[in-house]
């Protein structure tokens, strides 16, 4: 079967297709067929060498797919022909045509959702889900502003805030941006590359702030949150590529609450706990993966320039 495999850390160039051994499940694992992928920025951070977690080379990037049971190992409950969403693949990763994946690593597919929508799940909406709830504490009511609300990440946010009761500010850059988070039904729409804009951000909430803000540049953004944000608010950090100059003074004289985020800090409890919930929305329609960019598996490398440049509009996914 064909895989994309990094030989050596480096640029976009460094993805080749390749062909490697069909992996086989073993117990408590199944043998997915990969219909679609998903691309998150951290692979992209991981295959250039510069992240905390370093895979052993060669390595196979990628969490997030979906597609077809191919086969299961003893004691899994899944069916050949099933479809299947995955997060983490249990050897290498899954930017491939098939994957080994751990069973409790394999969720249903909505009837409803195709695989390119299924490959969006993994990290993007559960991500969401965590910053929002269990990071942030969203309550029904209370105005949230998603700081750059255009990308992966940030569509399954507004959607789950949209869902939960929130009043949704969110940003992306440009007057597209602006309109394709209309499209998704943000209560405000604001561009992050327009001068002022966070004076808006004031002007809409009364120039109370919001009382909830999830930050996806906290290195660009995290200074004027403190000055924004609401009374007693809260600042979930979701990514940041740099440090920043802060004035801890905001934090004191507000109550803020800076909390940061990582997915892969969750348990297993609460995976199972988020994915049963993202069911839920995805099952009543509340929750909509949405496709931005495809492209082939060999053109890998293009995703990986095209997910760190601006102008994202919703998920970038790998067709194998
Ligand atoms: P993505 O699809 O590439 O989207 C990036 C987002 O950042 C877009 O909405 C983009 O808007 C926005 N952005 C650009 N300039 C901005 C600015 N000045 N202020 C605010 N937002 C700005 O990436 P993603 O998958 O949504 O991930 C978003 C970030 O979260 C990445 O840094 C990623 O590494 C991180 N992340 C962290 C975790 C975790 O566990 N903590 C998990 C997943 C992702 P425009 O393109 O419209 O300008």
């Amino acid at each position: 079967m064909k895989a994309i495999v990094v030989e050596k850390f480096g640029g976009p160039e460094v993805l080749r297709l390749k062909d490697v051994p069909e992996p086989k499940p073993g117990a408590g694992q199944l043998l997915v067929s990969l219909k679609a992928i998903g691309v998150n920025p951290v692979d992209t951070y991981i295959r250039a060498g510069t992240y905390a977690r370093k895979p052993e080379l060669p390595w196979t990037p990628g969490t997030d797919a979906a597609g077809f049971v191919e086969a299961a190992g003893a004691g899994v409950t899944f069916k050949p022909g099933e479809r299947v969403y995955v997060y983490g693949a249990a050897v290498g990763g899954v930017y491939a045509e098939k994957a080994v994946v751990e069973a409790s690593r394999a969720f249903p597919l909505a009837d409803g959702l195709s695989f390119e929508q299924g490959a969006a799940i993994g990290v993007p909406y559960a991500t969401a889900h965590r910053a929002l709830f269990f990071s942030g504490g969203a309550r029904r009511g209370e105005t949230v502003l998603i700081h750059g609300a255009s990308g992966g990440v940030g569509v399954a946010t507004v959607q789950l805030a949209l869902s939960a009761g929130l009043i949704v500010i969110g940003t992306a850059g440009g007057d597209d941006g602006v309109a394709f988070l209309a499209s998704l039904g943000v209560s405000y729409a604001l561009d992050h590359r327009k001068p002022g804009y966070v004076e808006e951000v004031l002007k809409l909430t009364d120039q109370k702030g919001p009382q909830l803000i999830i930050e996806m540049l906290a290195n660009v953004n995290l200074a004027e949150d403190l000055r924004i944000a609401a009374q007693r608010g809260r600042i979930v950090i979701v990514g940041s590529r740099g440090p920043v100059h802060i004035d801890p003074r905001l934090a004191m004289a507000k109550d803020l609450t800076v909390r940061g985020m990582s997915l892969w800090n969750m348990t297993d409890a609460e995976r199972e706990h988020v994915h049963a919930d993202l069911a839920k929305g995805f099952a009543d329609g509340s929750l909509k993966p949405l496709i931005g960019t495809k492209f082939t598996l060999i053109e890998a490398h293009k995703a990986h320039t095209a997910i760190l440049a601006p102008g994202a509009r919703g998920k970038i996914v790998l067709i194998p």
